[in-house]
């Protein structure tokens, strides 16, 4: 140790520098001492920090724990920080009864990075030999039981899976596919751990298909003002799949389930009727599903109608899937000219497409009573249209009708159920389908579960 200098340093808690003396400080906070001696890696500061001080205190770390030793692997662009304790008597991670160490295990954790170094803890970890629970390990302050990262690396990985997809994850934070996968798997077991049972008024009950093969999941959403949240999956889409989830509900749930919305498949319906006090007026069968049907028919009449015309050498109904599909005030204004002359021909599809949106102003009416009677023309019409898939629908929503009334009452809106049938597609297109269904279902949960994920602080 030789001279002393007065310097400034940013030690003002949240990192430190060293300065050289002829360094020009970098930010000013309060005034340290500094030893100065030749050698220039033996700079010490005296009211200020070792490097061990300071992931001490990054770390948080408390008695018995501390930091004996910082080091910097430049080859391995790696800082190593080895944590070591004093002796105590530790607790049993069982009954904290507290005991003497009977053995220890070194092993090493992936903290957040060092500028751009990987930070690796490592440290040896007691175990003690409880009389009644055998051979424990203590648990560490900077990590879950068995993770192999520190709480607060899990943390920021499960930011970065929130919004991108598991291999972007990995080349940011560069992690292999397993270790990504494991964080996000232990996330989503500690979410739904942590889940208390509560009152669902709104939910919204829908199939989904992995995007391979005709393999089905059904999913129950909650729909509050605030977000969507996804609630049970079950497997296949039979009365039994749903079924598990009203099994699962408590008496006050049940009872507190106002509105479900719903396609018109039949082993959903039979499932709520059968568990749910009420179903018959709490049952919707949203418009999002209807319209997607009466689309379906009015895709149909074009298929056949230009499958004919194409016969006689008339192309006129080529390209034009997805026209007939847009609302009228969706169609994009590029189209809107082309769409304007085929709409105005007379042709099965124009007729099956105008049926569709008369339908669609259905959810317009102001009340069950003038809607069922909108309903009754638009009906007629539709029956009347010598257009067997609009026929087909149109019995189909009459033979519903009472619970397409139900929308009036409840007025659950499109918006969650279109909105979370989106996300789970978004899902899906990311994962370039999934093989599965775990996999397919944790990821869901992990997304669109609005769980509590994050490792407890
Ligand atoms: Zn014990």
């Amino acid at each position: 140790m030789g001279q002393v200098w007065t310097g400034w340093s940013i030690l003002d808690g949240r990192w430190m520098h060293r300065f050289a003396p002829d360094l020009a400080p970098l930010r000013c906070a309060r005034p340290v001492v500094f030893h100065y001696c030749r050698d220039r890696d033996a700079w010490v500061t005296v009211q200020g920090m070792k490097d061990f001080e300071l992931y001490q205190q990054i770390l948080g770390l408390v008695e018995p724990w501390r930091v004996e030793s910082v080091t910097l692997k430049t080859q391995e662009r790696e800082i190593e920080v080895r944590v070591g304790f004093a002796d105590t008597l530790w607790g049993c991670p069982q009954c904290q009864q507290r005991m003497q160490i009977h053995d220890y295990e070194e092993r090493r954790w992936r903290h957040l990075d060092s500028c751009q170094f990987q930070t690796i803890i490592v440290s040896r970890v007691p175990s003690v030999r409880c009389p009644e629970h055998g051979s424990q390990t203590v648990a560490v302050p900077w990590a879950e039981k068995y993770a192999r990262f520190s709480r607060l690396f899990e943390r920021l990985a499960i930011d970065v899976m929130l919004e991108c997809s598991i291999t972007g994850a990995c080349s940011i934070l560069g992690m292999s596919w397993d270790e990504a996968d494991g964080i996000k798997q232990r996330a989503v077991k500690r979410g739904l751990a942590r889940k208390v049972p509560a009152v669902m008024a709104r939910l919204c009950v829908d199939e989904k298909g992995m995007g391979r093969g005709q393999n089905y999941l059904t999913i129950v959403a909650q729909v509050t003002e605030q977000q969507t949240t996804v609630e049970y999956v079950g497997e296949e889409r039979n009365q039994a799949s749903l079924d598990a989830f009203w099994e699962a509900l408590t008496t006050e749930q049940l009872a507190g389930v106002e509105a479900v919305a719903m396609d018109m498949w039949e082993p959903y319906v039979r499932s709520t009727r059968a568990h749910l006090p009420g179903a018959a007026s709490k049952i919707v069968h949203d418009p999002f599903h209807l319209v997607k049907y009466m689309n379906e028919a009015v895709n149909e009449v074009r298929k056949g109608e230009h499958r004919r015309l194409q016969a006689q050498g008339d192309d006129t109904l080529k390209r034009t899937r997805q026209l007939w599909l847009y609302g009228m005030e969706n169609v994009p204004a590029k189209h809107a000219q082309r769409f304007d002359e085929v709409k105005e021909l007379n042709l099965q599809t124009s007729r099956a497409w105008a049926i569709k949106e008369v339908f669609r102003s259905f959810w317009l009416c102001p009340g069950a009573k003038p809607a069922e009677r909108y309903f009754g023309k638009w009906y007629g019409w539709a029956i009347r249209s010598r257009l067997a898939p609009v026929k087909k629908v149109a019995r189909m929503c009459k033979a519903h009708l009472s619970n397409i009334l139900t929308f009036f009452v409840h007025r659950l809106t499109n918006g969650p159920i279109e909105g979370l049938n989106n996300k789970i597609q978004g899902l899906i297109k990311k994962a370039f389908g999934y093989r599965n269904k775990e996999r397919f279902k944790s990821d869901i949960f992990f997304h669109l579960g609005g769980l509590d994920l994050y490792p407890a602080q």
